[in-house]
C-alpha cells in the first residue's frame, strides 16, 4: 500500500536570546507561546481527509530536531512526504527535506510560505504546491506514486469550502491537544499591509454552517468538551449570517476563541449571541492604531477612532467574551518613547489579555516588498526572524538595537506578573463563574 508521510514544523520560535529568555519566564507569554506552538496543523490534516483509503497516511510533527525526524520518517520508507512550515520554521523545513531526498525519498512542500518563494522551495524538494493543496492533492499522489512528481502545482480555481474534507483528527491519537483548529473562513476582505494571510491562498471565503457542524462533530468526537481555536483570518468580516454559524457552534456543545477586528463591538447580531455561542475570548489587531505615539498622546482624528475601537471592545467584554488585544511595534512612526507609551496605556487599559509583538515581514506582503525596495531588510537575519519578536529590518526612528530595547522593555512591563494578575482578575469578572481560564 502507498503511503504518505505528513510532516507539520511545530513549535514556537524566538531568535534573540534575551527576547527568548523573557518570554520564557513570563507567566501569560508563556502560556500562549505553548498554546500556539501545540496548535495542529489544519492545512495537513485537511489534506489527509483527501488522501484515498487505499494509501496509508502517518501523522509527524517536528520541533527542531531535524535529524531524529528524519531518521524516523525514512524508516518508514513513504512513497512521499508532505511538509507544511511556516516562515520561521521553513529553515528546519529545508535541512529537513533535504536529508529525506538523500535517503532517496519524494518530498513535497506547501503552504504560506513556499507558496510565495517557489524558486527557493524548490531547490530543496521534488514538487511545491502553490496556494491552496485541496484541489491538486489527487495528482500529487498519483504522480508520486507512478514517481512522475512535477515540480509544481497550482490549482486552476479556489477550493470550495462547501465541499471541504473532514480533517483527519484520529491521527493525532495519543497526543493529548489543549487546542483544536476549525476553519470558518478562508483569507480575509480587508487588506492590511503587513499581513501574510488575507489573500495569499486565493480570494476570501466563507465555509456554509452545515459543513461547520460536521467538522465540529468529528473535533467532538475525539473531544467531546474541546477548546477549539478557529484558523480564520477575521470570522465576522463576512457577509453572512452570524447568528447561523453562532447556533453551530453553540450546538455543539465546544468552548472556542478566535480571530476578528473590533467591527464586531458595533454589531448586535454577534454581540448577542457570541457568549452563549461558546465564544471564550477574541483576538482583535488594534494594530493600525498602535504605529506611533499619536494614537495614545496625540489629539485628532487617529485619538477620535481609539476611542471608537476602545468602546467597541469594552462592549465585547460586557457581553461575556474576553478580548485580546493585538498591538505590533516597530513601524515607522515609532520610536523609543512612542513604544513605552504604549505599554504605560496597556498597563492602564481595561483589555481582558494583550498580545505585543514586533513589525514583521512575511514573505509576500506589500510591507515587505516595500522595504526590501528601500534597502531596509537586515542582511544576516534570514527567515528564523520572522517569528513576530525578531527584529529584520532597519527601523525608521531607531537603531535595531533601539528597538529591540523598546521591544523587550514594553513586553517585560505589559507581561509583568503583576498585570498578568490584574488582567487574569478583569477575565474572571467576564467570564462570571461561567468558565475556568481557557489553556
Ligand atoms: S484585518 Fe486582519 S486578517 Fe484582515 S487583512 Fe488586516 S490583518 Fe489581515
Amino acid at each position: 500500500m502507498p503511503r504518505v508521510a505528513f510532516v507539520a514544523m511545530s513549535g514556537f520560535r524566538i531568535r534573540e536570546a534575551e527576547m527568548l529568555a523573557l518570554g520564557m519566564t513570563l507567566p501569560g507569554l508563556a502560556a500562549r507561546a505553548g498554546a500556539i506552538g501545540s496548535l495542529p496543523s489544519l492545512g495537513l490534516l485537511t489534506l489527509a481527509g483527501l488522501t484515498p483509503p487505499d494509501w496509508d497516511a502517518t501523522w509527524h510533527e517536528c520541533n527542531g530536531d531535524v535529524r531524529a525526524m528524519a531518521q524516523r520518517i525514512s524508516s518508514e520508507r513513504p512513497t512521499l512526504v508532505a511538509i507544511s512550515a511556516l516562515t520561521a520554521s521553513v529553515l528546519d523545513a529545508y535541512a529537513l527535506a533535504d536529508m529525506l531526498r538523500e535517503e532517496g525519498l519524494q518530498v513535497v512542500m506547501g503552504g504560506l510560505h513556499v507558496s510565495t518563494c517557489e524558486a527557493e522551495a524548490i531547490a530543496h524538494c521534488d514538487a511545491v504546491v502553490l496556494g491552496e493543496g485541496e484541489n491538486v492533492w489527487h495528482q500529487v499522489l498519483h504522480d508520486a506514486q507512478s514517481g512522475r512528481l512535477q515540480p509544481t502545482y497550482r490549482a486552476a480555481a479556489p477550493a470550495n469550502l462547501a465541499h471541504a474534507p473532514i480533517p483527519r483528527w484520529e491521527l493525532l491519537s495519543g497526543r493529548e491537544r489543549p487546542r483544536y483548529t476549525l476553519q470558518t473562513a478562508r483569507g480575509c476582505p480587508l487588506a492590511c499591509e503587513f499581513c501574510g494571510a488575507s489573500r495569499l491562498l486565493g480570494p476570501f471565503r466563507e465555509k456554509p454552517a452545515a459543513q461547520v457542524a460536521a467538522e465540529l462533530a468529528a473535533i467532538t468526537a475525539q473531544q467531546p468538551r474541546a477548546c477549539i481555536e478557529l484558523a480564520d483570518d477575521n470570522t465576522f468580516a463576512g457577509k453572512r449570517d452570524a447568528k447561523e454559524l453562532l447556533n453551530v457552534m453553540r450546538a455543539s456543545g465546544v468552548r472556542w476563541f478566535t480571530e476578528c477586528d473590533w467591527r464586531i463591538g458595533e454589531r448586535p447580531d454577534v454581540l448577542e449571541r457570541l457568549a452563549e455561542s461558546g465564544c471564550v475570548q477574541v483576538l482583535v489587531g488594534v494594530e493600525t492604531l498602535a504605529l506611533g505615539a499619536d494614537a495614545y498622546g496625540g489629539l485628532g482624528a487617529k485619538r477620535a477612532e481609539l476611542t471608537r475601537v476602545m468602546d467597541a471592545l469594552q462592549r465585547v467584554q460586557d457581553a461575556g467574551v474576553a478580548v485580546i488585544g493585538c498591538f505590533v511595534v516597530g513601524g515607522d512612526q515609532d520610536d523609543e518613547s512612542s513604544i513605552h507609551a504604549l505599554g504605560e496605556w496597556l498597563i492602564q487599559s481595561p483589555l481582558a489579555d494583550v498580545q505585543i509583538t514586533v513589525q514583521t515581514l512575511f514573505p509576500g506582503t506589500g510591507l515587505r516588498a516595500k522595504l526590501e525596495r528601500a534597502g531596509r531588510l537586515l542582511p544576516d537575519r534570514s527567515w528564523e526572524s520572522c517569528t513576530l519578536f525578531d527584529v529584520g529590518y532597519q527601523p525608521s526612528r531607531m537603531t535595531v538595537e533601539q528597538l529591540e530595547r523598546a521591544f523587550r522593555n514594553v513586553v517585560a512591563m505589559v507581561h509583568a506578573p503583576s498585570e498578568h494578575a490584574r488582567r487574569l482578575e478583569i477575565r474572571q469578572r467576564i467570564w462570571g463563574r461561567r468558565y475556568a481560564e481557557p489553556r
